[in-house]
């Protein structure tokens, strides 16, 4: 990527790249893009490829002017399995001004902030995802029905082809790809690769969903990220894993005394997360769907594996925040439509609050959060449903100070305009419920 960095004509000539695709995510988590010959590269890695705002999911009018995405050159991922493309993430500017409310811009700028106190997040995500029918009906497999189906090797097996294409690619890309499995649902799956910088694996959570689908496609399947596409099996989540680190590379989250080895910084960090949670799950859980994942009753296999309260806990899955070892915490919260750059972002801003005005905690409960959570006094539950987050987040200001007034404006305008959407449609529960009454 050096080479890159340089000059793209210049590294597609070395590496026998053809076309650039110039990409960009949207408030949404979409990834939009054009496809650039090669030849073309020279003026747009200078002034970026020109885009319409609003027929994107940005706050944007028609009559804005354009918007640049301006290629970061050291993002060049060549396409494993066309590696005649390579694909760029890229920086929007508009009127020569930064988008203030583009995703990558957002989560650049928080990482900033936090550099300037002298800590750089490092991120870890986990992404299952389904491998259904080209129509997204059903899960692929008909075989694939177990009632406990976590970890089976048949089914993982039986869609070998995909899983280690996929996982060829990140070694190929230098990932550090370490295990695959089969997870709790029938017909999920989950890939995991190493943690690293929080823009760094912004952008491979980015590349992974766009390269999870291409391949799947081509073997004939689909591979969605949806929060919950099927009612009674557990839902797809995308738990990050963080931690913050000082300039001398030392992992700040770290503490051998600290209980659970976890720092007072990381303490900290995770009451400010407790503080904005529900705030939070604007940006970690974005769809109407995503509710239908978390608070979920337990599923046919017996447990649903997300979180339903604003909890902390040791190597426990049923609350939000779990630290399964030393220096590091694990957010339960984010599921698979979470946009891969403000659900970093929006935690590492409620993060650095909890450090920055201590924010106690509360207390750690070692409990089984599903069966035994009614036990625990006060304990706060997380938004019902997408209104509720929206609402939450329009109230905090912890999420807008550090974000800013046009993204968490823009967003929280988008997403009640979806809800709206949303509660315009009839459903058949309705009319099953309701015609006789
Ligand atoms: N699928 C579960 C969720 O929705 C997570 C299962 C796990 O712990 O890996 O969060
Ligand atoms: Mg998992
Ligand atoms: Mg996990």
């Amino acid at each position: 990527n050096d080479l890159a960095q340089a000059d793209l004509k210049h590294a597609a000539k070395e590496l026998g790249i053809k076309y650039f695709l110039i990409s960009y995510v949207d408030l949404f988590g979409a990834l939009r893009a054009k496809l650039v010959p090669a030849t073309a590269i020279g003026g747009m890695q200078r002034s970026g490829a020109g885009f319409a705002g609003f027929a994107t999911w940005l706050d944007m009018s028609p009559a804005d002017a354009d918007l640049f995405a301006v290629p970061d050159a050291s993002s060049l991922i060549q396409l494993p399995w066309k590696p005649e493309v390579g694909w760029l993430a890229s920086d929007l500017v508009m009127n020569n001004e930064l988008v203030a409310q583009a995703p990558r811009n957002v989560l650049k700028s928080t990482m900033l902030g936090a550099d300037s106190l002298g800590y750089l997040m490092k991120t870890g995500v986990e992404c299952e995802f389904f491998l259904t029918t080209p129509d997204g009906s059903k899960i692929s497999d008909t075989a694939d029905n177990a009632t406990k189906p976590c970890y089976d090797q048949s089914a993982l097996m039986r869609r070998y082809d995909v899983i280690k294409e996929i996982c060829d690619c990140m070694l190929t890309l230098g990932w550090g790809p370490y295990q695959n499995d089969h997870e709790d649902a029938n017909g999920q799956f989950e890939m995991n690769w190493d943690f690293a910088d929080a823009l760094i694996t912004a952008d491979r959570h980015v590349f992974f969903k766009f390269m999870a689908r291409s391949i799947a496609e081509k073997h004939g399947l689909r591979a969605t990220f949806m929060p919950k596409p099927f009612i009674d099996l557990t839902g797809s989540g995308c738990h990050m894993h963080t931690s913050l680190w000082g300039p001398d590379g030392a992992n700040l989250f770290e503490d051998e005394s600290g209980e659970l080895g976890l720092s007072d910084l990381g303490y900290s960090f995770i009451g400010g997360l407790i503080h904005s949670a529900d705030a939070l799950c604007a940006f970690t859980n974005p769809t109407v769907n995503s509710y239908k994942r978390i608070n979920a009753p337990r599923t046919v296999s017996g447990a649903t594996w997300a979180p339903n309260t604003v909890t902390y806990t040791g190597n426990n899955r049923t609350h939000m925040i779990r630290i399964p070892d030393a220096g590091r915490l694990e957010l339960r919260l984010p599921d698979g439509a979470a946009n891969p750059y403000l659900a970093p972002a929006a935690m590492l801003a409620a993060g650095l609050d909890g450090i920055q005005n201590q924010r106690d905690p509360g207390k750690r409960l070692d409990i089984n959060m599903y069966t035994d959570g009614h036990k625990v006094k006060g304990a706060k539950k997380l938004p019902l449903n997408l209104l509720d987050a929206i609402r939450a987040l329009e109230k905090n200001s912890v999420l807008r100070n550090a974000l800013g007034a046009p993204l968490v404006d823009g967003y929280a305008k988008l997403k009640n305009e979806e809800w709206n959407a949303y509660s315009r449609h009839l459903t058949q529960w309705e009319r099953d419920n309701t015609l006789d009454i």
